[in-house]
């Protein structure tokens, strides 16, 4: 498969649904497509079943931008199409993900700080029962400054939990905001991978919108034989692929008008 142009599709797809039926968080959601189209499509082991026990479990932490997520999961047939046309629209869809096995959504999460404590339990665990799948967590760059995001990490690289990746979106963005104007030092591109390699992870950081890239790197990743819990840090735009939007802190949550849609798009 062509990963660069399935991820073309779904965010064609995503930005089609949200925008007919007015859901709001299409920026952080597009910052994602990549990293989720090469662990959906390439990375992830896993069979036409969702709860297949011998599974690849990914969460999706940054809950709040999960319409890439859905559709993806529309596209190979986990969520069902009337599910995904009818996304906040009155649909069983919500706007963060709610734990749902037939869906093959693993954790409830959109109140951040969440995702990587659950995937680290999950890593600990299949260790501990000698089980051989492996976790994902997809973060935000904002949501790494919640404390329980760095206990997590620490727990596992103490347990020596190698069976763990952490990617982390760094769109540079968290909210309304830059990360700069929050709670992160200017001037320092390279901080969240300094920082995790600081707690002991195997971090690098590669560029975040070439899933035959990230796919690469994050099988290059699992055939390390390092003892660590991996982090790829994915250089992202948050609005990549409608030009109106990228990187524009309003456009957090703000749809998009007729007049800047027609501003153009980098996938047709
Ligand atoms: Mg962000």
């Amino acid at each position: 498969m062509d990963l660069r142009k399935k991820a073309d599709e779904i965010r064609k797809e995503l930005v089609r649904v949200a925008v007919a039926n007015g859901a709001g968080h299409i920026a952080p959601s597009l910052s994602s497509v990549d990293i989720l189209t090469a662990l959906h499509y390439r990375v992830l082991r896993r069979n036409s079943d969702p709860r297949n026990p011998e599974r690849d479990r990914l969460l999706f932490s940054k809950g709040h931008g999960c319409y890439g997520l859905y559709a993806i999961l529309a596209d190979i047939g986990w969520i069902a199409r009337a599910d995904w046309e009818s996304f906040y629209r009155g649909g069983p869809l919500t706007g963060c993900p709610e734990r749902s096995a037939e869906r093959g959504i693993e954790a409830g999460c959109g109140s951040l700080g969440h995702g990587l404590p659950m995937a680290t339990g999950l890593a600990f665990g299949a260790r501990l029962q000698g089980l051989g799948w492996r976790v994902y967590c997809v973060a935000g760059d904002g949501e790494m400054q919640e404390g329980a995001m760095w206990e997590a990490l620490q727990f596992a690289v103490w347990h020596r939990l190698s069976n763990l990746t952490l990617i982390i979106d760094r769109n540079n963005l968290q909210a309304m905001d830059f990360c700069r104007n929050v709670l992160t030092l200017p001037d320092r591109p390279q901080d969240l991978r300094i920082k995790c390699e600081a707690f002991g992870a195997h971090a690098v950081q590669v560029p975040g919108h070439d899933a035959e890239l990230l796919a690469a790197e994050l099988e290059r990743l699992n055939q390390l034989n390092d003892d660590k819990p991996h982090v790829l840090v994915a250089e992202t735009i948050k609005g990549y692929g409608i030009r109106c939007m990228e990187n524009i802190p309003r456009f957090h949550f703000r749809l998009p008008t007729t007049e800047e849609m027609a501003r153009g798009t980098r996938y047709e």
